[in-house]
């Protein structure tokens, strides 16, 4: 027969069974609660589900879930719920943590839970607990200064990540009160919550750094097509910060002075900008929509003079300057107002000399021998012809700009040609003239034009020989070319101008070289027609010793 076990076992074993029944019920609990806690990364949700659970599990009036700001000590709503209705926490004050008295600063400090089942005495209490209570608007009391509560129980338990204490959690009944296993509950949904919470607060972060990481990616290639776009454009763009600072320096920029962004980046543009002073000091910056002001002004880059055009736009933190070098177009205005003066004057000197043998002719008092009227009609003859000169050089210059001028390719023998223009110059010359040309030397080209440059090189030649000396007109070929020189023992050309007289409308002044004037057109149609021959034009000179021009023709292919 089996013994009965004494009563205080069975009553032990019962308690035992209990216990067990109910941590089993509380782990089955907290294991549903993760799960459902774990499906959200929405923080509201984590709080409503949060609050879901705790309706299911304990009895409560209100909840109140706060976070705790350690650098300032700042205890903050995050979410709310009192008898039945939801409080917006933004409406909720912050509450700094206090030192003495309150329950919920008590739980963060000591980072211990509390319960408190008799929550009136204890704030009306010797200790002064101070008691924060809501109601269903969103009222805040504060007890025991605002009289007494309806709150019977409350339990606080403080949020923990990584042990440090980040908010509490109030739960607040008016009708009973709470025990221990109550409290335990409410513990272990508090961690689960609280590591739901920080899974959508991490999983906010990161879609806040995607966003901004998108968005930063966005910027950076604006910057990018941009910095691209000002790297490519043909003007110089540079930066200069309020400080007086360059900071951005574009490659147009680079080439047009030379300087490197490594030489001007980050180094104060008076130092290191040409001609700073002057740019800052006559270029207007626009601060606003206006259309920017152009200021040209030259500037000495690399021991040369450039006239840059300049805007400058006012930014925020600096100025965004433009140039151009518009060196080129200003040396062409320059020599076309040259050209213009020029001409005039050298269309006057034979047009007076014409109009005054022509008045003198016409006066029938005079009474002229026939000598003396044969040299006005050569003056005439000499002066208009100069006219023609003048007027055919430039508007063949003009015709030659606009690409109208073809030229042939035939088969021309230099020697000869050379023979025959020297015969029939040599008179009108006033030089000497030697000849050393083989009999014959082809070179493919056109005949005319080929006469033209001889006769304008032996023009000059002569013209620019004022003390006389002898001028020699040579041919010579290799394998591939053909070469007219013509050398004079005149007033040379210094090395720095060597160049320049090719260019259109370049003259040395007349002054310098005690020489007459000219249009300063006539090397330039010898160069350009050399070109369209494939051909070139050379001048090898020392100033005070003379000159030769060599223009070098493709030799001619064909049968000789
Ligand atoms: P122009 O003779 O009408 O001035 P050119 O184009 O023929 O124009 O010549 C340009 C300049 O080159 C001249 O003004 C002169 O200064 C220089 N030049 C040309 N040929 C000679 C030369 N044989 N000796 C010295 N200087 C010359």
């Amino acid at each position: 027969m089996p013994v009965e076990p004494p009563n205080d076992v069975l009553a032990h074993h019962q308690q035992v069974e209990h216990d067990l029944r109910r941590k089993a019920e509380t782990a089955q609990l907290l294991l549903d609660a993760a799960r459902y806690l774990g499906e959200t990364l929405e923080i509201e949700r984590v709080y409503d589900r949060f609050h879901e659970l705790l309706a299911d599990a304990i009895q409560h009036d209100g909840v109140v879930v706060s976070s705790f700001d350690e650098r300032e000590s700042l205890i903050r709503c995050e979410y709310a719920w009192v008898e039945g209705e939801h409080v917006d926490p933004a409406t909720l004050p912050e509450l700094k943590l206090s030192t003495a008295g309150g329950m919920q600063s008590e739980v963060i400090r000591t980072g211990r839970p509390l319960l408190e089942n008799d929550v009136g005495g204890r704030v009306a209490g010797d200790e002064g607990g101070t008691f924060y209570d809501v109601d269903r608007e969103g009222t805040v009391r504060k007890l025991p200064d605002t009289g007494p509560t309806h709150v019977q129980a409350a339990m606080m338990v403080p949020i923990k990540d990584e042990g440090r204490v980040v908010g509490v959690v109030q739960l607040m009944s008016d009708e009973r009160t709470y025990t221990e296993d109550d409290l335990e509950l409410v513990e272990g949904l508090v961690g689960l919550m609280a590591g739901a919470v920080r899974m959508a607060r991490l999983e906010t972060e990161r879609r806040r750094a995607e966003a901004s990481e998108a968005a930063a990616k966005a910027v950076a290639a604006e910057r990018e097509q941009e910095a691209r776009l000002f790297k490519a454009v043909g003007d110089g763009i540079f930066y200069v910060r309020r400080e007086g600072v360059v900071r951005f320096w574009n490659r147009s920029a680079e080439l047009i002075t030379g300087l490197s962004s490594e030489d001007v980046l980050d180094r104060a543009a008076a130092e290191v900008v040409p001609g700073w002073a002057a740019i800052a000091e006559q270029v207007a910056v626009t601060e606003d929509d206006s259309v920017p002001r152009v200021a040209r002004v030259p500037v000495e880059v690399g021991g040369r003079e450039l006239w840059l055009s300049f805007v400058a736009v006012g930014r925020p933190e600096g100025v965004v300057y433009a140039f151009r070098d518009m060196t080129a177009e200003r040396e062409l205005e320059q020599a076309k107002s040259d050209f213009i003066a020029t001409v005039s004057h050298e269309l006057r000197t034979p047009m007076t000399a014409v109009y005054g043998a022509a008045r003198t002719l016409l006066r029938p008092e005079l009474d002229l021998s026939s000598e003396q009227r044969t040299e006005l009609l050569e003056m005439i003859a000499t002066q208009s012809e100069r006219l023609a000169q003048i007027t055919e050089e430039v508007l063949l210059a003009s015709r030659l700009d606009r690409g109208e001028v073809t030229v042939e390719r035939d088969r021309v023998d230099v020697g000869e040609l050379a023979r025959g223009t020297v015969d029939a110059m040599q008179p009108h010359l006033g030089a000497e003239v030697t000849l050393d040309a083989p009999q014959s030397a082809f070179a493919t080209g056109d005949r005319d034009r080929i006469q033209q440059i001889l006769i304008n090189l032996l023009d000059n030649a002569a013209k620019f020989s004022p003390r006389g000396g002898g001028i020699t007109v040579s041919v010579s070929q290799d394998a591939d070319h053909v070469r007219l020189a013509v050398a004079d023992q005149g007033v040379g050309i210094a090395p720095s101008e060597q160049q320049a007289i090719f260019e259109k409308f370049y003259r040395v002044d007349p002054h310098l070289t005690e020489t007459p004037g000219g249009t300063g057109l006539g090397l330039y149609i010898c160069g350009e027609l050399a070109g369209r021959m494939e051909g070139k034009i050379a001048v090898e000179s020392e100033p005070g010793r003379g000159s030769t021009f060599v223009l070098e023709l493709p030799r001619s292919r064909t049968a000789e």
